[in-house]
């Protein structure tokens, strides 16, 4: 990793540089709440200062960049004694700004599964390689619990990462592309005392969360705690709705669809994200269903997350953002069902 300072105006002049040769996406405003509290979603942009690099939070994710909800894999087209399949996975270079750490994070887990897994994934490969993602610090919100799942700081999985040191920031780039194009900017080394007030900031965000959730006994927790009437509990309140799994920058699972044109002539196939909490996530062929009840989907998804599957070398994938507890109508958080696991056992003793 190269470390360089950059003022905060030749950052504007760095990024406007960026947005006018490529597709680029930044932090605005789409809506505001009920509270009054403003929506920030991650959406295209034209120039500096449309983006709102303070924001919030983003109530999606950007798995969706990766991962879109609904992607067609491959086309067919048929004729008398042939058939052809076009697949189709360009993509132009693009520039996403100001994302948070743990989105980062979440994107390393993701290219476990679909770059260095067993089956990679070309499409998904293709939007990584040409996705130049700048990365930014922030005091967290009241309920991100990141620095619990260890994701608070960032190792790899970006570009360039921006700590805010008030007029200018403390830069962490990590890509020869990073580097080069800094080249057309003025930066400059980092001094004793942008070192200290980098340690600085990161102490400051450290000393800021409010919420902790103690993963100290996980995923062992969750071997002994398999059949916890805590499942029934905060699987009865479950809508199935699948909302969690959409939000949640880690959620993969997929689902396969193959359609076939009326005139018989083309088809496609096309994957959709989809969610263990939905009911018919694992019905097979002939209507069984291996997760018929409520409890047992919800379990499922807090398995995968905390306790790993062998398919992503048993890594939580978790990484603390909250997204889906934020989001959740039926007031599921994942905060509150690992305590009630640890509260379940420590009330016992
Ligand atoms: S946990 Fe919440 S968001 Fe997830 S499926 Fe159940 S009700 Fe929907
Ligand atoms: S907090 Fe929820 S939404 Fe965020 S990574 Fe963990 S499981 Fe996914």
């Amino acid at each position: 990793m190269i470390y360089k300072v950059i003022t905060k105006k030749e950052f504007k002049k760095f990024v406007n540089g960026l947005i006018n040769s490529n597709e680029t996406f930044g932090p605005r405003q789409v809506n505001t709440a009920k509270d009054g509290k403003p929506i920030y979603q991650f959406k295209e942009v034209h120039s500096f200062d449309e983006m709102e690099l303070d924001y919030t939070l983003s109530y999606s994710s950007l798995k969706n960049f990766f991962l879109p909800f609904r992607e067609v894999l491959s086309r067919y087209n048929f004729t008398d004694d042939n058939w052809e399949q076009e697949i189709e996975y360009r993509v132009n270079p693009r520039v996403i700004v100001g994302v948070r750490a743990c989105d980062i994070n979440a994107l390393c887990k993701l290219d476990d599964i679909f770059v260095n897994g067993s089956f990679p994934s070309p499409y998904y490969i293709a939007r990584r390689n040409n996705t130049f993602l700048i990365g930014m610090d922030h005091l967290p919100m009241d309920d991100c619990f990141c620095m619990s799942m260890g994701e608070l700081v960032v190792r790899q999985g970006f570009n360039l990462f921006c700590t805010d040191l008030g007029d200018r920031y403390y830069l962490s780039i990590n890509s020869s592309k990073a580097f080069n194009f800094l080249r057309n900017v003025k930066t400059t080394d980092p001094t004793d005392k942008d070192d200290r007030q980098w340690l600085e900031r990161r102490n400051l965000i450290k000393r800021s969360f409010n919420t902790t959730v103690d993963t100290s006994s996980l995923p062992n927790l969750l071997d002994i705690e398999f059949d916890s009437p805590i499942w029934e509990k905060w699987g009865d309140k479950c809508l199935n709705c699948g909302t969690c799994a959409m939000v949640c920058p880690t959620c993969y699972c997929y689902g396969i669809e193959e359609s076939i044109d009326v005139s018989l002539k083309s088809s496609r196939r096309e994957r959709f994200q989809h969610s263990c909490t939905v009911v018919d996530f694992a019905e097979v062929a002939g209507g069984h269903n291996f997760r018929p009840s409520k409890e047992a989907r919800l379990k499922y998804r807090y398995y995968h997350h905390y306790h790993g599957f062998a398919e992503n070398a048993d890594e939580q994938i978790c990484v603390g953002c909250n997204r889906c507890g934020r989001n959740c109508l039926a007031g599921i958080n994942p905060k509150d069902v690992i305590d009630d696991l640890l509260m379940e056992k420590t009330d016992e003793v």
